[in-house]
């Protein structure tokens, strides 16, 4: 009869337990866990402290109980797993009610150890009314300050998603909410381009952002904390939320010899398998390699970490069968109104790992606009400028941004290119689509430039041609251009401009905008066919200028 040993008990470590079991009846399974609580929703953590989750009993999926009833699996909780004797193949497990100590032997030792919440040496940082968020009892932490009517301000300190969605739930409490992040944007894992528009939704919502700004101490005045950041800038608050991200949680395993990566992350093969083949591990706390820059990666993510789950449990049970292709990140976000959703890799990661890309960018409504209620999104895809293949994508909006990202993650994860979205055969109705659907649209972008009919530029590239003097065309209608335009562009609606093509310059650069980047196409298409050759389209049109610049 096997024996597994597991450490940690929540997504990866629970569902690598459920597994097992499904695959060995016979097996004699315990899963430590230093928390009170295994197998919870931390990721609904934010949402029971704005009271969107009114009931805390919802927050846990499973409890020792109920693992051992339903599963045979035996959770053993407030149970540290203390070290690791690869030799004598056992662990050295801390029991924190009692303090007892003891070792249990294993088989075969899962790694599930998750990662915990970065606290940095900043003076002052050690105030009780600075809080992290990992667990239920942070979180239960946390809503009993928000729930003393004395607490009335907020700093949320980094602007990632679970910042942003604890911001959002504190506001919706009725708490002055500060966002105080380091980078000159919210939202890594969306280009600033789309930050930008998190970033004007969350101000139009009464949030105050102190972007490019780090804190540089907390000063405690009586119950009141004075957040002071580098620029100077205080901030009084009687409550902070620290998210600047999170470490893998293996001193554990780096005494025992197990490998780490730099960041502390457990290195693993395809298989899951650690420098000691009788240890594997899976979730946030584990670096492989990407399948989209082939470099290291450590991705904290729940849908990764369940899926690993699975997959490590076969591969033991069943010999190492089913190699792991790794994750290209899919992730989600709710702010507010607004859905913010990425896939695959960003510019930012793209320019990283120097790998040639160009971008497609389009703000399409979520479904035909002629039927009541379609919201215009931005979607946004990198590709590889020859090839086509879609490196990434990232989307905000209020409808239908999930399904766009969702769609475009499975297409990555099938190597597919601009080609594959331009014909991506999509369920539509008007309630529900277009004809051509955004992800069409993206596709036809890229398809074009690679056909040589079109070539876009980014806002941050037409930006640098203005500057050297190109010639700016704006080829919206008269009464848009009026609203707001780029400094210094000559307005010709695009169904004028086959009668005043003598007004534009045929020994410049052109730099075509129109709203969205759909006129401006069809303006290059005249320009190039009238023998203008240096002429290029803004992707995503005024709309992705005004928003970044
Ligand atoms: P964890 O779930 O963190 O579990 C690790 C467990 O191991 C911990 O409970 C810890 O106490 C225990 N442990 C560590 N060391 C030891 C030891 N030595 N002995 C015994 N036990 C130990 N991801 C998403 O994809 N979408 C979301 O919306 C989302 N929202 C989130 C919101 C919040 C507030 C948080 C905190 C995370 C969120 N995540 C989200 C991330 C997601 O929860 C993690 O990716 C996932 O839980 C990782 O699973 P894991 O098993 O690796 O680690």
């Amino acid at each position: 009869m096997a024996k597994y040993v597991i450490v940690g008990g929540v997504a990866g470590g629970a569902g690598t337990a459920a597994r097992l079991r499904r695959l060995d009846e016979k097996a004699d399974i315990i899963m430590f866990e230093r928390g009170e609580y295994i197998s919870y929703a931390n990721c609904g953590l934010p949402y029971y402290s704005g009271n969107v989750i009114t009931e805390r009993s919802r927050l846990f999926v499973m409890t020792p109980e109920k693992f051992k009833q339903s599963l045979n699996v035996e959770a053993r909780v407030l149970s540290e797993v203390v070290s690791i004797n690869r030799k004598e193949k056992s662990v050295h497990i801390k029991n924190l009610k009692d303090n007892t100590e003891y070792d249990e032997r294993y088989d075969t030792l899962i790694l599930s150890p998750g990662a915990s919440p970065i606290k940095p040496p900043i003076p002052g940082i050690d105030n009780p009314s600075i809080m992290s968020l990992r667990s239920v009892t942070d979180i239960d932490n946390i809503k009993e300050k928000i729930d003393n009517p004395a607490t009335k301000r907020a700093v949320v300190v980094g602007g990632g998603f679970i910042g942003l969605e604890m911001a959002e739930n504190l506001k919706e409490r009725g708490l002055e909410v500060s966002v105080v992040e380091a980078l000159e944007q919210v939202m890594n894992v969306i280009d600033y381009d789309l930050a930008a528009e998190v970033q004007q939704h969350m101000r139009s919502k009464g949030v105050n952002l102190y972007l490019k700004d780090g804190v540089s101490a907390f000063e405690k005045h009586g119950s009141l904390i004075t957040v002071r950041l580098a620029s100077g800038t205080l901030i009084d608050t009687d409550l902070v939320i620290l998210s600047i991200g999170v470490r893998p949680d293996t001193a554990f395993a780096r005494e025992a010899g197990i490998e780490l990566a730099k960041n502390g992350a457990i290195k693993v093969d395809q298989y899951f398998t650690t420098n000691d083949k009788n240890i594997r591990a899976v979730g946030d706390a584990i670096e492989y390699t990407s399948p989209l820059t082939k470099s290291a990666l450590t991705v904290p993510l729940a849908g990764p970490a369940n899926k690993q789950a699975r997959l490590c449990a076969d591969n033991i049970v069943n010999g190492n069968k089913r190699p792991y292709g790794g994750t290209i990140a899919t992730s989600i976000a709710k702010i507010f109104d607004l859905t913010i959703a990425s896939t695959g890799l960003t510019e930012k990661s793209l320019r990283k790992a120097e790998l040639p890309f160009r971008e497609a960018v389009t703000h399409a409504g979520s479904h035909a606009g002629y039927y009541p209620g379609s919201k215009q999104m931005t979607l946004k895809v990198l590709y590889h400028p020859t090839t086509g293949k879609v490196w990434g994508a990232q989307a905000v909006g209020y409808v239908g941004v999930d399904k766009r990202i969702d769609v475009i993650s499975a297409l990555i994860g099938k190597e597919g290119t601009v080609h594959d979205l331009a014909e991506f055969e999509q369920a539509y109705a008007p309630p529900f689509s277009s004809a051509k659907d955004p992800t069409n649209m993206v596709g036809f972008i890229g398809e074009n430039v690679l056909d040589g009919l079109s070539d876009t530029i980014t806002w941050e590239e037409a930006a640098e041609k203005k500057a050297a003097g190109a010639f700016m065309l704006d080829v919206r209608s008269p009464e848009e251009f009026a609203l707001g335009k780029i400094e210094g562009a000559l307005n010709i609606a695009h169904t004028d401009l086959r009668n005043r093509l003598a007004e534009v310059p045929k020994d410049k650069e052109v730099v075509i905008n129109c709203a969205i980047g759909l006129r401006g196409y069809l303006a290059e298409r005249t320009l190039r066919q009238n023998g203008f050759t240096k002429v290029y389209n803004l992707t995503g049109g005024f709309k992705t200028w005004e928003v970044a610049m």
